[in-house]
């Protein structure tokens, strides 16, 4: 019988003669083929002796024969922790827990715990994985806090109101698809600077540009990519470095210019700003992977540790991944493995779910903006105006409206922070997101005096608004219903 060959291994677990134990799994495993409870159990076996690529293969066997023993996911998830495939433990953990709780069974409440504990273990462990370098150094960390709120920013210092706390390049950004193809819009491609002179012609712009620069000419001028048939512009050197390294040299060919063209086009005509941020993620996984020989799921993790909610799903995205393989298909030929592991529509849905729930809008400052605050920031108090060169005054109080002529000048797009996007929300907001230079770099400030250990939080919606109105937005466009102290003493 092979179930008394189990329980005879179940007898040497117990004393933890675990050789034993897998040599008894193996016979009942050996006598009946479809025996899920040994191989669960000698999952664990090989769990406990370390070797745990077989501890998930067994698991993997036994999830294989019954798709519903919630023991095996939970196996898995162990093994997967020691191998450091975080995500997918969470994953193995969440759908446990969801056949626990989908089973009409009396669930014994002690075991939910157990595995509510074990995902609190891998959540722990790949925050501080994921954080612990990227913020070395800096005024604030990131740690996880609860299945609800997930992972929040902390101060390590104090801090005053108005003050610094840090400044951060995204992961992963586009500029608004709105601005794609127009030259009058050329950007860096890395870092989304803006070249100002390109959107300052006709006479009334030529009296803005003498203005502002005098007889100088302006300060940036892009460079274009030197690859054949490229249409990128770099505003640096160091700019088209990064970005070849990280991701251009995948996709700057002229074989790919075609589909790059045809992608851009359909991102217009379809006003969507996400698949540009989609594609990119794809393209900097493929050059991990392919140039710098990394594991795929090493290579998703940046992305993955944003926590989402499942998957996004929208008109158009088979269109726009067909388009994303095409791209890319020719740098991938000798890797089956990145064709069905990566390029799915499950994996394109979970990137739209991602850039759903965490990406920032960024909208850098035009080199107008920059210049006029700083002079403001330089203009005595009893002085009532600001002199733009060459002696043209504009009063303090008519800057706002000045400043908003000149909103014409910049531009605006979407991008991943790991940590800015790590801040939960507060209808009452200790901090803001600024930018304060002409690129995607994000200036976090905040808005009162800050203690060691306060959670950094910000406002993902005008706070402004009534009570009902921040709710119902938070609940639509963020998935969660605010329990902040303004929501919930009701004084607005
Ligand atoms: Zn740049
Ligand atoms: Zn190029
Ligand atoms: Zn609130």
């Amino acid at each position: 019988m092979s179930s008394s060959d189990r329980e005879n291994g179940n007898e040497c677990f117990k004393l933890k003669q675990y050789d034993q134990a897998k040599e008894w799994y193996s016979k009942a495993i050996e006598k009946d083929q479809l025996d899920y409870l040994a191989l669960t159990n000698r999952s664990i076996v090989n769990y406990q002796l370390e070797s745990y690529e077989s501890a998930t293969d067994d698991a993997n066997k036994a999830i294989a024969i019954n798709g519903q023993w919630y023991k095996a996911y939970v196996r898995k998830a162990k093994a997967l922790k020691q191998l450091q495939a975080y995500r997918d433990a969470i994953d193995c953990l969440e759908l446990a827990l969801s056949l626990l709780e989908n089973n009409n069974v009396v669930v014994d409440k002690t075991l939910i715990a157990m595995i509510n504990t074990e995902l609190t273990g891998v959540y722990t462990t790949l925050i501080d994985t994921r954080y612990k370098t990227i913020t070395q150094g800096m005024d604030v960390y990131v740690e996880y806090i609860d299945k609800i709120k997930g992972k929040g920013v902390m101060a390590r210092c104090s801090k005053k109101s108005n003050q610094e706390l840090f400044n951060e390049s995204p992961l992963v950004s586009s500029i608004s698809y709105e601005y794609i193809g127009d030259d009058m819009y050329r950007h860096c491609s890395h870092c989304l600077a803006t070249d100002l002179d390109v959107r300052l012609f006709g006479e009334k712009d030529k009296a803005v540009h003498s203005m502002i620069y005098g007889q100088s000419p302006p300060p940036r001028h892009m460079k274009k990519c030197d690859g054949e048939a490229c249409k990128e512009w770099f505003c640096s050197d160091k700019c088209c470095l990064d970005a070849w390294d990280k991701y251009h040299s995948i996709v700057c060919s002229p074989s790919t210019r075609e589909h790059i063209d045809q992608f851009h086009s359909q991102c217009k005509k379809y006003k969507q700003t996400n698949p540009l941020v989609i594609l990119k993620m794809f393209t900097m996984i493929v050059s991990n992977v392919i140039q710098h020989n990394m594991m795929i799921q090493d290579a998703l993790l940046p992305f993955t540790s944003f926590i989402s909610n499942g998957q996004w799903q929208t008109a158009h995205d088979e269109e726009m991944l067909t388009l994303i393989n095409l791209m890319l298909s020719e740098k991938c030929s000798t890797r089956q493995d990145l064709t069905t592991n990566l390029f799915t529509i499950e994996r394109y849905r979970q990137f739209n779910a991602i850039i759903q729930c965490n990406a920032s809008r960024i909208h850098p400052p035009s080199d107008v903006h920059l210049l006029v605050n700083d002079m403001v920031a330089k203009t005595p108090l009893s002085v009532d105006y600001i002199e733009l060169p060459p002696g043209t005054k504009i009063p303090i109080d008519e800057l706002g409206n000045y400043l908003e002529r000149m909103d014409r000048l910049s531009i605006n797009g979407s991008g991943l922070f790991p940590i800015t996007n790590s801040c939960n929300h507060n209808c009452d907001p200790n901090a803001v997101v600024t930018y304060s230079s002409n690129n995607n770099t994000v200036t976090m400030r905040t808005l009162r005096q800050i203690m060691p250990g306060d959670s950094i939080e910000i406002s993902y919606i005008d706070e402004d608004q009534s009570r009902p109105q921040r709710q119902r937005q938070l609940l639509e466009k963020y998935l969660f219903r605010c329990g902040c102290r303004k929501c919930t003493i009701g004084r607005d």
